[in-house]
């Protein structure tokens, strides 16, 4: 069961010349978007850097199925929200075959819904929740090409979120595949899921205050149908964000890899 009051660690000392270029014109904005001056150090895990972010930008979450947007990215979700940034998460299968035996077959919709909530986002507007079928994304690739060529024609996102290219789930993988051929303009990173990637490289990261990282924690909370998954134990997701941030100098933090930016 995913708790949500221990207490976490702060964040310590500033980010380092040394860190990826990337990494600073990703998450050099905070400061900027949160109407703050650069310099100094923000609880929000803010470093400096080329500002990137600096208006209002659209960010797109493709989810295979409901629960992996936030697995992946839940952290930058909140964040992204809490900065003013319009966050749109389109998720392709509510997983109704795979439900366990004896529970409601739409209580994913009825989850996501409420996960989408915590993270500050509002789901009426801000879900799109498509009914594919699990594990047969594959022979859906056209039709999934052709809603993702909508949502981008609709949407106008700046940056798309994806799984990653290494993972091996089929229905991860043609996500992760029609959302290069769809969004060949815009900005794409893949989001972790550990149990699905054979390796995964760390081009990106999105630092996390622990309120962010609470805010993940919460939304997978509502996941109550999955909490028989190994993933969905607290401390699995808590000793990533944990070791994705000791990659950089303590504190939380997601990670992504680069599939194209576009400066
Ligand atoms: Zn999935």
């Amino acid at each position: 069961m995913l708790s949500t009051t221990r207490r976490m660690p702060r964040r310590v000392g500033p980010v380092r010349s040394a860190v990826p270029r990337l990494f600073l014109l990703f998450f050099g904005c905070w400061r900027c978007a949160a109407g703050l001056p650069l310099g100094g150090r923000a609880a929000g895990g803010g470093a400096e850097g080329k500002q990137v972010f600096e208006q209002k930008r659209t960010i797109l979450v493709l989810g295979p199925h409901t629960d992996d947007g936030e697995l992946g990215c839940g952290g930058l979700m909140a964040k992204r929200t809490a900065m003013g940034h319009d966050v749109v998460y389109a998720v392709f299968s509510s997983c109704r075959r795979s439900v366990p035996d004896g529970l409601d077959r739409d209580v994913l919709r009825h989850e996501v819904r409420r996960a989408v909530e915590i993270l500050g986002m509002d789901p009426d507007r801000q879900l799109i929740l498509k009914d594919y079928e699990v594990r047969t994304f594959p022979q859906y690739r056209q039709e999934i090409l052709e809603d993702m060529i909508r949502l981008r024609a609709e949407l106008k996102p700046d940056l798309v979120l994806c799984p990653s290219l290494n993972d091996v789930h089929q229905d991860h993988a043609t996500i992760c595949r029609e959302a290069i051929r769809a969004f060949k303009k815009q900005s794409i990173l893949c989001y972790e899921e550990p149990w699905n990637n054979i390796t995964f490289s760390t081009h990106v990261f999105e630092s996390l205050s622990p309120e962010h990282l609470e805010t993940k924690m919460k939304a997978l909370s509502a996941y109550e149908s999955q909490r028989h998954r190994t993933y969905f134990q607290e401390d699995v997701m808590r000793s990533l964000a944990v070791m994705r941030g000791a990659q950089l100098e303590g504190g939380y933090a997601e990670a992504f890899e680069v599939v194209r930016w576009m400066l």
